[in-house]
């Protein structure tokens, strides 16, 4: 299973640093094939040791240059990052990424090698329309975006299930990463308010390769919880 664990607006340096601490005490006991990932802020970034994956929640496609308030490639090799997320929802709805914007980093990262979690997800209206307005919302976001790429992976986040602590249902989940896996045949993480109480559940469906995980992920205690459940 693969444990990705984004923090968005949360952290800051100082308590980055005592998370990965207690993060690497706790995975000493984590099985081997099990891979973990965090996302913290940028300005958490540095180089850390222990047995996970360090990734940045976003960049700008870009090398370096005139984009005020961005960081590109550049700054993403002063620290051997190669991990990326891209397409998450909150980008997409509050900072207004657009499927063009978001196929046009995909693109760029993937041409430096990175590795991406590429994230989808629908509305609750598309959701309520049932699933086949689903499969047809989340193709749309494959749009320019090279389903072949052999490092990256796919995380369906519903948007209504994120931050809310309704997670989706196991049969949408199954639903949904069935079709997906007809698309792809890379790794699908869920994503959206999995916590300690649905973990085993979620964990234990044949087509769930891995968890992409926000609130629960914040303290390393819980994250762990997670991980070792
Ligand atoms: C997320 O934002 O990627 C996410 C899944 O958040 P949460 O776990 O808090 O629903």
């Amino acid at each position: 299973m693969i444990y990705a664990g984004n923090f968005k607006t949360n952290h800051t340096r100082s308590s980055t640093i005592d998370y990965i601490k207690e993060l690497n005490f706790g995975l000493k006991d984590k099985k081997e094939e099990d891979k973990v990932y965090i996302f913290p802020p940028l300005t958490a970034i540095d180089f850390y040791r222990g047995d996970f994956t360090l990734g940045v929640q976003n960049a700008y496609p870009i090398e370096s240059g005139a984009v005020t308030g961005e960081v590109g490639a550049a700054q993403l090799e002063e620290f051997k990052i190669n991990t990326i997320l891209i397409g998450h929802s909150e980008r997409r709805e509050l900072l207004n990424e657009t499927q063009e914007f978001v196929s046009k980093k995909f693109n760029f990262f993937k041409k430096r090698g990175f590795e991406i979690i590429y994230c989808i997800g629908e509305p609750l209206e598309i959701r309520e329309k049932g699933q086949d307005g689903v499969i047809e919302y989340l193709k749309k976001q494959f749009m320019g975006i090279d389903i072949d790429y052999s490092n990256f992976m796919i995380a369906y986040e519903p948007i209504w299930a994120i931050g809310t602590g309704r997670s989706a249902t196991v049969e949408e989940i199954i639903a949904t990463h069935n079709k997906l896996k007809e698309l792809s045949n890379r790794p699908i993480l869920y994503g959206g308010s999995v916590k300690e109480t649905n973990i085993a559940e979620i964990s234990s469906i044949d087509s769930v390769d891995g968890v992409l995980v926000g609130g629960a992920s914040l303290n390393a205690d819980n994250f762990l919880k997670l991980i070792l459940h």
